[in-house]
């Protein structure tokens, strides 16, 4: 299929390496494969930079100068934007949901680090009245002289969905190069601009895989309609890509107790899984994934029938795992 590229800044570490997890593997009985997008640099490290790379040219281009962005304390999409604006001297404004002022730790440290300006709202207005404050803010800089740029949660818009759209054609080659091929690419599902991007490159280059996402904030259904919504922005900057419902394949079971928190199963899965293979998964996103993943494998779930090869996609996020230590 025809498309054209949007301008893309070159800022993250490309391609992520794709290694086999041995012994988990074994244990499931099906050949297991991570992409270790958690690798895409160290301040700019997991799956946000991809979709940073377009949106920020983007801003670039239409001549901003102060990017704004928002969410939760501990947003990696936050920090990693923090890091990108101070790498292209860029200014960072920073929107974050919290009810109770916290110190300093994890991502929001690595925040007030890379110099991002940092206001709070709480959470009653992060859910109804985002948009408004995020043009507040716009509004505010511009009486001060500066233009304002505003990323949504996650980057998940149209544009940053060229990150994972890019990524799977990046996979595609590591393939070619591999000689093999992934039945599945699974991933966390947070904003939903990660599944997308897969999930219309599959579809738009007919690589006849299953992507498969494991909502960790909300259920299927729900995630389901923002990816279709999704799907409609993107449309906007491509010809149109065929992509039903049905070719959607959620996950329902792995939120736990809601987004960004977690339980005692959950954190001891994430023990376990980093002395069975020297990895780190975080405790918001991937660590619930990869538990769904394992847990509906063995489970003999009929989404997954058959597959032989799968790729996990390691999003990122181990600064979430810092302020969480002492439910260790
Ligand atoms: C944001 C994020 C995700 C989810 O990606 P979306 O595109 O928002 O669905 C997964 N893992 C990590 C570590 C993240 O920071």
């Amino acid at each position: 299929m025809e498309f054209q590229l949007p301008a893309r800044l070159s800022l993250a570490n490309l391609p992520t390496p794709i290694q086999r997890l041995e012994r988990t593997s074994e244990r499931v009985g099906r050949e297991l494969w991570i992409k270790r997008d958690d690798c895409t640099g160290l301040e700019l490290s997991g799956n946000k930079i991809r979709k940073l790379e377009f949106a920020l040219a983007q801003a670039m281009a239409q001549g901003c100068d102060v990017i704004i962005t928002t969410g939760g304390i501990q947003s990696n999409h936050c920090r990693a934007t923090a890091a990108a604006c101070a790498r292209l001297g860029l200014g960072c404004e920073l929107v974050l949901a919290s009810d109770e002022k916290t110190e300093p730790d994890g991502n929001y440290l690595l925040d007030e680090l890379l110099g991002a300006r940092i206001r709070f709202i709480p959470f009653t207005d992060y859910r109804s009245r985002l948009a408004e404050v995020l043009e507040e803010v716009k509004a505010e800089l511009a009486q001060r002289g500066q233009r304002g740029y505003i990323i949504p949660v996650g980057a998940s818009n149209g544009i940053g969905t060229w990150g994972y759209f890019e990524a799977m054609r990046e996979i595609h080659g590591q393939e070619e190069a591999m000689g093999a091929t992934f039945d599945a690419v699974v991933c966390a599902v947070g904003s939903g601009g990660t599944y997308a991007g897969l999930a219309l490159a599959n579809a738009a280059l007919g690589l006849g895989k299953r992507v498969i996402g494991v909502p960790i904030a909300a259920d299927a259904a729900t995630f389901r309609e923002q990816i279709l919504g999704i799907r409609e922005e993107f449309s906007l900057i491509s010809a149109p890509v065929e992509l039903d419902a049905s070719d959607i394949i959620l996950l329902d079971g792995y939120v736990g107790r809601g987004y960004a928190l977690s339980t005692a199963e959950e954190l001891s899965f994430l023990k376990d899984f980093a002395r069975t293979e020297g990895i780190i998964l975080d405790p918001v996103y991937t660590g619930k994934a990869m538990r769904g993943l394992l847990s509906e494998l063995e489970a003999e779930n009929p989404l997954l029938a058959g597959l032989e090869r799968v790729l996990f996609i390691h999003t990122g996020g181990i600064f979430g795992l810092f302020p969480k230590r002492h439910q260790f």
